[in-house]
């Protein structure tokens, strides 16, 4: 299981038991049956808990709080934000459900309708509509850009379009809290601890409405050089300022034009003196197949970065790098840094040669003294975890570094561990934050 399935385990358990501390449910009297003691409960609970999970994925959505060193990289930080964002809508359909109950029992026959002389309740019937208009539809809203956000076959601009929707729904749903939660609650454990999450994912529902989401972390470039190489292009930047902060294998966001949000793409380059970065970029959909046409030199782009903690930096003598396809590029960078004294083994999967890359690769591994293993896959050379395994004495001493096909990553992390690979040493840049 992922660190970050494991986290969100722990948080949605924690945010499922914190509510136990200061909601009860209460005893029935003739005047407040059964039935609406527990529908009451339910929807405290369920309210609560679903603001306690929405607040923290709100809160991963900020690039520029130290999460990501915590989480091994912003690629584990937006996976374990998507976990929790469902895990937010699971328990907003549960609260909708015990909300709508009543409709439900009552037209079945199982309760009459009544006059409300519960507090909670009476208050929820005088704020009426605009106070349950917001959340009923908070939540279908919720819902809607939730799936947009897991079903691929949505482009990725119309989910980062639709995404932009969450801030503003998020403080629509505080507000809606605020009305509905009962006062006296705020001063227990519960209370103050839904208060504090809240008020830090108000702050950056703030921060995403105002475009500062990682503002502290851009800089200019103008680009110096574009080749081409394999159905991609090689772009060369010259940073305005300083970026020399970076460590090999760490990657950043890049806006070639205004109108495109900026996309993530790996440092293919050594750090340097020079303030110079160089990507490989694969034409990999609409956006990057048109970078050859529309870029030119001496363009300015927008950088925003570095990000991630894909860097290679641990303490085994013996590490295993896995790279796939365009998978390669943080593997360059470490390549080409300080020469590193460790023992290496390269295994690369791609499916057409690109004689430029393979030289250069191949250069650079003879100069370290490492031993690169190369798979054509359009020959019919296709990298298994097996075969990693056979050509490896000791998986267990060893750490391995992966980026690739998903599905790769998957077999080798299983098998290897099969083999007693420490978890944390398995390591694994996403090239998808979706
Ligand atoms: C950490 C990281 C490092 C990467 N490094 C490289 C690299 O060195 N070289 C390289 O060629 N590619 C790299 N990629 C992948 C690259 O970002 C996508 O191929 C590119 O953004 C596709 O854009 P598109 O509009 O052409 O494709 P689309 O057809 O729109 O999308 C294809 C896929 O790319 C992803 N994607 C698209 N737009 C974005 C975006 N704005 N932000 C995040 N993901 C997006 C989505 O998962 C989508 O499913 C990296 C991705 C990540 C997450």
């Amino acid at each position: 299981m992922s660190n970050c399935l494991k986290i969100s385990f722990l948080l949605i358990a924690a945010s499922l038991m914190l509510p136990l501390a200061s909601i009860s449910l209460q005893p029935a009297s003739t005047e407040w049956p059964i039935f609406w003691e527990i529908r009451a409960y339910i929807v405290n609970y369920t309210g609560v808990t679903t603001m306690l999970i929405m607040s923290m994925t709100v809160i991963l959505s900020v690039k520029h709080w130290p999460f990501e060193k915590w989480l091994a990289g912003l690629d584990k930080q937006y996976k374990l934000h998507k976990y929790l964002g469902i895990a937010a809508v699971l328990c907003g359909f549960v609260h909708w459900l015990g909300f709508l109950s009543d409709d439900l029992a009552m037209d079945l026959g199982y309760i009459e309708t009544k006059q409300e002389t519960y507090p909670f309740w009476k208050s929820i019937t005088q704020l009426g509509d605009p106070a349950q208009f917001i959340g009923e539809w908070g939540f279908y809203i919720s819902v809607v850009v939730a799936a947009i956000a897991l079903i691929k076959y949505f482009p990725h601009h119309f989910f980062q379009i639709t995404h932009k929707i969450i801030p503003y729904l998020y403080l629509l749903l505080v507000l809606h809290m605020l009305i509905f939660f009962e006062a006296s609650l705020w001063l227990t454990a519960s209370g103050l601890v839904l208060a504090a999450i809240v008020l830090l994912a108000s702050i950056a529902s703030f921060i995403n409405i105002f475009g500062l989401n990682g503002i502290n972390n851009c800089t200019e470039a103008k680009i110096v050089a574009i080749n081409s190489f394999n159905n991609g292009l090689e772009v060369t930047l010259q940073a305005a300022e300083n970026i020399q902060h970076y460590r090999p294998g760490q990657f950043v966001f890049i806006a070639f034009d205004q109108k495109e949000s900026p996309h993530p793409f790996s440092i293919a380059s050594k750090v340097s003196q020079t303030n110079e970065l160089r990507f490989l970029i694969k034409a990999n959909g609409d956006y990057t197949s048109t970078l050859a046409d529309t870029l030119k030199l001496n363009q300015t782009v927008k950088l925003e970065g570095p990000y991630g903690c894909f860097d290679f930096n641990d303490k085994a003598a013996h590490q295993i790098w896995i790279a796939g396809g365009i998978g390669i590029t943080p593997f360059i960078s470490a390549l080409e840094s300080q020469p590193t004294y460790k023992k290496i083994d390269i295994f690369y999967t791609y499916k057409q040669a690109d004689k430029g890359l393979l030289k250069k690769l191949q250069a650079l591994a003879n100069d370290r003294n490492i031993t690169l293993r190369l798979y054509e896959t359009s020959n019919n050379e296709r990298l298994s975890s097996k075969d990693i395994l056979k050509r490896i004495d000791r998986i267990d001493d060893c750490s391995v570094w992966f980026c690739g096909p998903t599905s790769l990553g998957e077999q080798c992390k299983s098998l290897f561990q099969q083999e007693k690979l420490p978890e944390k040493s398995f390591h694994q840049e996403l090239f998808s934050f979706r």
